[in-house]
């Protein structure tokens, strides 16, 4: 999978596109999927250019699962969750749609239902209530 500058992440990252923003530091960033697969589903990227997990630079990549582990905590917390879900896919055989390298970090609660992958769009409002509760759990 090559890298596309025009990838949507990217965009983000140039501030072309809006996200709602959780975590950002030198390195990485943190922002709610927009197709949350459940409540308070979050992706976190390196800022550094990388189609795949195999394409960031090693530094980039030890930062990235940092806030990886940092947005999961707060994520459990905020979403009251007993199961935190991480996945990360490479290349499109593996159902990455998006060629910037990027973890997924997903609430889940036993019992509750499971939106398929990438399918629906969440309520704006919805996804700022849940980003908020996030940002408070990262500031205790
Ligand atoms: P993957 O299929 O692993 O490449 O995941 C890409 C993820 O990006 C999916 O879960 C999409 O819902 C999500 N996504 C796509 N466009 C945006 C966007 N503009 N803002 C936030 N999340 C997005």
């Amino acid at each position: 999978m090559s890298y596309d500058p025009n990838n949507i992440f990217a965009k983000i990252l140039r501030g072309e596109a809006p996200c709602v923003k959780v975590y950002e530091d030198d390195v990485t960033l943190a922002f709610m999927d927009i197709m949350p697969q459940t409540d308070g589903h979050v992706l976190i990227i390196p800022k550094a250019a990388g189609a795949t997990l195999m394409d960031v630079p090693a530094d980039a990549l030890q930062a990235t699962i940092l806030t990886t582990q940092r947005l999961a905590r707060a994520v459990k917390t905020a979403m009251q969750a007993p199961g935190i879900y991480v996945a990360q896919m490479n290349g499109e055989a593996a159902g990455q749609t998006v060629p910037h390298c990027h973890f997924h970090v997903i609430p889940r609660h036993p019992g509750r239902s499971y939106r398929d992958h990438a399918t629906t769009m969440a309520d704006s409002a919805v996804l700022e209530a849940n980003a908020q509760k996030i940002r408070a759990a990262l500031a205790e």
